[in-house]
């Protein structure tokens, strides 16, 4: 139990479910209080790292909207789409409220449904990510993730939105935050580099390709790509994790026309300027030490 009291009113009493136990004595606690009318205490608690034991494991992270992650093995994950089986629930919540007068008793009441339906599906997103983004940095050493890929989706309008926040930034943040405390390397590399058009295999960029295209084939080698694996190990080798061009190591057939496209690749990489903007010149350059800003902010809408 706990006893708020705000300067405007008495809280009272609160019984408290702790979801995990303090590491140590808090230094300060903050209570908040959503608009679901939910109270939350947030305690400042100074920690260790937990450094993990090391392993030899990299990840490249391709994030998208068909599928919500695909990482450098070619493994790929679906994000949970609560809002998709409740969203005759949550028409049938907003209709009621807008039946309400507002101020009234019966608007509050039905005001916190919809709050508390909203902060249900937040809960499950945040929970997914979470446990994803523990999960990644559990299994690797060094984990590298793309800036926000939005640039090719915010152009195409019919796109933008159906996008949804498909939790991108959150993800980013678990992912850096979890990667502190346990001693991992957290990489992101410009979104600008040309991850989705290059060909992981040698290196040759094919051009733009539109979003609907899945699966490719370069014509300089004749590797067949998946559109997002292949992003994925681009972005792997864009953070540094890899010695050649060929992140995929012995999946690609290093045939002489394929040596030719690298050495000549490696030439362009030499004779011009990092990669600044989209449809540049480029196979990945070398990842830039130290964190990219951005003041690219996405603020977009779930799944409608
Ligand atoms: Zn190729």
């Amino acid at each position: 139990m706990v006893s708020i009291k705000s300067r405007r009113a008495k809280v009272g009493k609160i019984k408290i479910v702790w979801s995990r136990e303090l590491p140590a004595a808090p230094s300060s606690v903050t209570v908040i209080k959503d608009s679901a009318n939910r109270y939350f205490l947030s305690f400042v608690v100074e920690i260790q790292p937990e450094i993990l034991p090391e392993t030899d494991n990299s990840v490249g992270i391709d994030l998208g909207i068909s599928t919500f992650a695909t990482f450098s093995d070619g493994t790929k994950v679906d994000a949970p789409k609560p809002l998709k089986k409740r969203i005759k629930k949550l028409r049938k919540l907003s209709k009621s409220l807008s039946h309400k007068t507002k101020g009234s008793k019966r608007y509050e009441k039905a005001r916190i449904r919809v709050a508390k339906f909203h902060a249900k599906l937040k809960d499950t997103r945040t929970d997914f990510l979470h446990k994803l983004s523990t999960k990644i940095i559990r299994e690797n050493q060094t984990i590298v993730l793309e800036d926000l890929n939005v640039s090719g989706m915010v152009k195409n309008r019919k796109l933008s939105r159906a996008i949804s926040d498909l939790g991108w930034r959150t993800f980013r943040t678990f992912l850096d935050g979890i990667a502190e405390k346990y001693g991992r390397d957290f990489r992101v590399i410009s979104r600008w580099e040309p991850t989705s058009q290059t060909c992981s295999c040698c290196g040759f960029k094919g051009g733009k390709l539109d979003l609907q295209v899945r699966e490719w084939e370069c014509l300089n080698c004749g590797a067949k790509h998946d559109r997002d694996e292949n992003a994925a190990i681009n972005i792997l080798v864009a953070g540094g994790q890899s010695e050649t061009l060929n992140g995929r190591g012995g999946k690609c057939k290093t045939t002489a026309k394929v040596a030719a496209a690298n050495v000549s690749g490696a030439m362009r990489q030499q004779s011009v300027n990092p990669p600044r903007s989209y449809g540049s010149v480029g196979i990945p350059a070398p990842f830039r030490p130290g964190r990219m800003s951005t003041n690219f902010f996405l603020s977009i809408n779930w799944e409608y």
